[in-house]
């Protein structure tokens, strides 16, 4: 279609951040880049589908923020840095306040991080968003595979704000804002993930809830881990949800979140601890790294239990 060159003209060619290891941007078959030497390519993609991932009538210009959010997310949980952007647009029709919107929201995160939107394509479809993403790491990152016995495991803000938010719009369609935030406008946590890259052991981003994320770290290291439920890091609205439905799925299994999950020795916290000044987000140990394999919750009534990560998967609903 023409009106595709058009758009791409007027909402993506033109980009806030003009990075100079990017050769050739928009515009052209390919793009041209280069790789800073002695760094490894860390490459992720997302896709976020009407329907499924998010409503139909969410406000573009978070939408815009999230598609770009959550490839960042993958590259803070392998501790690397971000630098390069892909779009695949599928879109019913063209609209131009949407397309502006929605621009807006991922040229915003975009510029926070320093990434250049160096191509993508446009086509005609239901609405479909893809993104990839490109960053830098020393070696070889951070991976799930990496945990150890002994561990600590550590997570960053708080839990199952996002499936809150998302519980509550199906309850009432009311949402209280700030929750709502969290689902549509998570924060990847990159300058964290950056931080601990040079003595963490394992991470992963907490996507798919607490329990499943985990479980991916303790599958890939075969290893086990036991969490102290108690020390789950809520948030004021979380904590109420929790203390009136006795019902802890959120927290341990509320996909959404973007947080990170990472594990580290023990002879490593001081250098964690000396980190939190700079860093905007908490950070808190919930359990342990251990040999036998399974996960074990600790909660103050019911003593020590083996959960199965996919156990609590109540919460991890689709839009
Ligand atoms: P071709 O037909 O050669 O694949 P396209 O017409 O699909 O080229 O794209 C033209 C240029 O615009 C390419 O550089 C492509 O990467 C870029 N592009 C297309 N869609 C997008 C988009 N949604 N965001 C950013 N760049 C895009
Ligand atoms: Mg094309």
């Amino acid at each position: 279609m023409t009106a595709e060159f058009a758009l791409i003209q007027r909402y993506f060619s033109d980009p806030d951040v003009l990075r100079p290891d990017v050769l050739l941007g928009v515009g052209d078959d390919c793009a041209v880049l280069s790789p800073p030497a002695g760094k490894q390519l860390l490459v992720s993609m997302d896709t976020l589908n009407s329907g499924v991932h998010f409503f139909a009538d969410v406000d573009p210009f978070t939408l815009g923020h999230k598609s770009l959010a959550v490839g960042l997310s993958d590259l803070a949980a392998m501790g690397a840095e971000p630098a390069w952007a892909t779009l695949a647009l599928s879109l019913p029709a063209v609209d131009d306040d949407w397309l502006e919107a929605f621009a807006q929201g991922f040229a915003q995160l975009a510029q926070r991080y320093q990434v250049q939107l160096i191509g993508g394509d446009t086509t005609r479809g239901a609405l479909s968003i893809s993104v990839q993403v490109h960053g830098f790491a020393v070696n070889r990152g951070l991976r799930r595979s990496a945990a150890r016995a002994g561990d600590l495991i550590y997570v960053s803000g708080t839990l199952g704000d996002a499936a809150l938010a998302l519980h509550q719009y199906k309850q009432s369609g009311r949402p209280q804002a700030a929750l709502m935030q969290r689902l549509q406008q998570p924060q990847p946590r990159v300058e964290l993930g950056l931080a601990i890259a040079d003595f963490a052991h394992a991470c992963i981003d907490l996507s798919d809830g607490l329990t499943a994320d985990l479980g991916h770290i303790l599958s890939a290291s075969q290893l086990g881990a036991s969490i102290h439920q108690p020390d789950l890091p809520l948030s004021a609205p979380v904590r109420r949800h929790v203390e009136q439905t006795t019902d802890w799925s959120l927290p341990l299994s509320g996909g959404d979140d973007y947080e990170l999950c990472f594990t580290l020795p023990p002879a490593q916290q001081s250098r964690l601890e000396a980190l939190r000044p700079e860093l905007d987000c908490e950070l808190t140990c919930i359990g342990r790294i251990e040999a036998h394999t399974g996960l074990r919750l600790t909660t103050l009534d019911a003593g020590t239990q083996t959960i199965s990560p996919a156990g609590y998967q109540h919460f991890r609903e689709s839009v």
